[in-house]
């Protein structure tokens, strides 16, 4: 079953290239469909991984353990997005400007701060039978995102964070997906623009947001 294939992941971590890191707890993978510039999922390893992202998250214990590894997931996407678009962190500027400038300025420019960078979250209604959690950056810029409930299902409540689990019996979220969530406007998530339903300008236009974003 298609809706199974993450399943692999946890049951032979060393067999795949896309697993970054392994533990007794989950595994993080790459997404193989990846809708951002750098899209991470964590799968965990719990007995409860094949339910409903709700249900399974009603157990505290795999609910405190996700959140560890779905940051240190934050922290790998971070230091890729360094890696990639440069800035020097805080805790090298000193050196930098010790180096070349007699009197370092006082107040040396911060590092920027990757990990607000980033999205993480599990969707209302998963395709995928395996619980997993998307940690992505939020430039929503891939080749695979071809289709505008792809980009909506990242950008609105469509997606839901960790910080709401437990979630109450009476959140209005648990109803979301039967709704017609995926149907909202494509709203640009950098200068809230509003494309309306036309995918081809609007990844014209993120692909645009994208470069300026990298270089704030
Ligand atoms: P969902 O909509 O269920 O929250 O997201 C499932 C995610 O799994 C999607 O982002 C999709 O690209 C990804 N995916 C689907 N099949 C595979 C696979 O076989 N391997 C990996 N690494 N990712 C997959
Ligand atoms: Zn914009």
């Amino acid at each position: 079953n298609r809706r199974d294939g993450l399943a692999a992941y946890t049951a032979d971590p060393y067999a795949y290239k896309a697993v970054l890191f392994n533990n007794d707890k989950a595994v993080i993978i790459e997404d193989m469909f990846p809708k951002s510039s750098i899209h991470l999922l964590v799968l965990p390893k719990s007995e409860r991984k094949v339910l409903h992202p709700f249900d399974a998250f009603e157990d505290p214990k795999l609910l405190a353990n996700i959140k560890v590894e779905v940051e240190r997931a934050k922290k790998m996407v971070a230091s890729e997005l360094r890696r990639k678009y440069g800035q020097f962190s805080k805790s090298e500027q000193p050196r930098i400007a010790a180096r070349d400038a007699d009197d370092a300025p006082d107040d040396l420019p911060e590092g920027r701060d990757w990990m607000k960078e980033i999205i993480t979250g599990v969707h209302a209604v998963p395709s995928m039978n395996h619980v997993h959690v998307h940690v992505l950056s939020r430039d929503m810029v891939n080749e695979c995102l071809k289709r505008s409930a792809h980009y909506n299902s990242f950008t609105t409540s469509f997606l839901v964070p960790l910080e709401k689990f437990p979630l109450a019996k009476d959140d209005p979220v648990r109803e979301i997906g039967y709704g017609p969530w995926h149907a909202v406007d494509l709203i640009c998530w950098r200068c809230k623009q509003n494309f309306g339903n036309k995918m081809s300008k609007f990844k014209v236009h993120l692909a645009e947001e994208h470069d300026k974003w990298k270089r704030e």
